[in-house]
């Protein structure tokens, strides 16, 4: 098989299951962003309106391009955008709404919908944390233009890196084919090599018990440039790199198409284990997952609880060997983030804020068991519940 024909076999049957649109595979979720908004003509001056409860990551491809992000303030309990709020950040200059299912919660999307068009601006999914998740039956990154996925570590499949756009509008579509076809590039054998070491190494030893011990040395190692990291320290200004525009390579595709063929039971298994989470954190007396089940039926990537002690909770996780999240840790996540120059000042976004000061995620990916959630909820509910 041909490069071309591993790719477009994946992409072909990532569309299949949505039942609608072209898919494009990238490098990452973010590359499959910028190529949904250079193709809709975003450039120079114009507004992208976004949640400010994000990672830098999803800021830069709008930076990239010349356009400004412009942060609307989430809704508490699901994490995503208020769209009581998104109305009064809309100007002349406003191009298109990027609506981010945050964790697998999805936005409002009929309010998100009769906003975006009633003003005339497109709406793009970003359903990096959301494959899966349904809204009034209708799966999410079927509502707007374009929707965009990662396969990156920690998202709801892995190909280590990758990500994908799925569009669903057919002169939109034939602009990203265009796109990809005069500008992307295919990435270096080097890095394919390396990611693909990393993904056996991942496959074999990631284990929730050893996640944080696993990260830190990756970490570390990345820094150094020793393995591949999910950004590098280029990433945390809004310059594009020089490589960036690149597809997804064969080696990622072929692992994706793996993927797929056990997406069904990926899901099936995220709702089960989402909902003993819901179970064992209420027999504790927690406050549980919020959401109006006759409208949403969310696929978490991880169950989000709020806590009093964030920081001390984290440092004791990877003490016990408990596997905690903490993203986001900020409005523009992470931490290193210079805020100021992706157009965020501290207080636009007071509940986006507060939640980055309370939020820690539980485990739910494939290789969490009930012994896992069990330990995990034993564990989080040592602590103090926040409001
Ligand atoms: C991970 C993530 C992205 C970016 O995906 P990459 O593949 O890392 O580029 C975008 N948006 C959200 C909400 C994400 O969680």
């Amino acid at each position: 098989m041909t490069k071309e024909s591993v790719l477009s076999e994946y992409q072909q049957r990532f569309a299949e299951w949505f039942g609608c649109g072209t898919a494009f595979a990238f490098w990452k979720g973010r590359v499959a962003l910028y190529a949904i908004l250079k193709a809709a003509g975003v450039g120079q001056a114009d507004e992208v309106i976004l949640p400010g409860y994000t990672c830098v990551m999803n800021v830069n491809p709008i930076k990239y391009l010349g356009a400004k992000p412009v942060y609307v303030d989430i809704e508490p309990r699901t994490f995503n955008i208020n769209p009581g709020l998104l109305a009064k950040k809309i100007t002349g200059r406003t191009k298109a709404i990027i609506a981010q299912h945050t964790y697998g919660y999805t936005c409002d999307m009929d309010a998100v919908m009769d906003i975006a068009g009633r003003k005339g601006l497109m709406v793009i999914e970003d359903c990096c944390l959301a494959l899966g998740s349904r809204y009034k039956g209708k799966l999410a990154g079927t509502f707007g233009k374009a929707s965009y996925f990662s396969s990156q570590w920690n998202k709801p499949y892995t190909t280590g890196l990758g990500g994908m756009a799925l569009v669903n509008h057919k002169a939109l579509s034939e602009k990203v084919e265009e796109l990809v076809r005069n500008e992307a590039r295919w990435p270096e054998f080097a890095e394919v090599i390396m990611l693909w070491a990393q993904l056996c190494a991942y496959r074999m030893l990631v284990y929730p018990r050893t996640t944080a011990l696993v990260q830190n040395v990756f970490r570390r190692l990345a820094r150094r440039g020793a393995v591949l990291g999910s950004s590098t320290q280029q990433e945390f200004q809004p310059v594009m790199p020089a490589d960036f525009f690149k597809r997804i390579s064969p080696m990622q595709a072929r692992s994706g198409l793996r993927q797929l063929k056990m997406l069904d039971e990926n899901v099936a298994n995220r709702e089960a284990m989402a909902q003993l989470y819901d179970k064992l954190l209420g027999e504790k007396g927690w406050r549980v997952r919020e959401f109006d089940k006759s409208v949403m039926r969310p696929v978490m990537v991880r169950y989000p609880v709020r806590v009093t002690e964030k920081a001390g909770a984290l440092a004791e996780a990877a003490k016990a060997g408990v596997e905690l999240g903490s993203w986001f840790e900020c409005p523009l996540h992470p931490k290193e983030t210079p805020m100021e120059i992706y157009d965020y000042k501290i207080g636009m976004c007071p509940e986006a804020e507060k939640a980055s000061a309370q939020v820690v995620n539980l485990p739910l990916h494939p290789r969490t068991n009930k012994l896992t959630i069990h330990r995990t909820v034993e564990f989080i509910t040592r602590f103090q519940q926040a409001v």
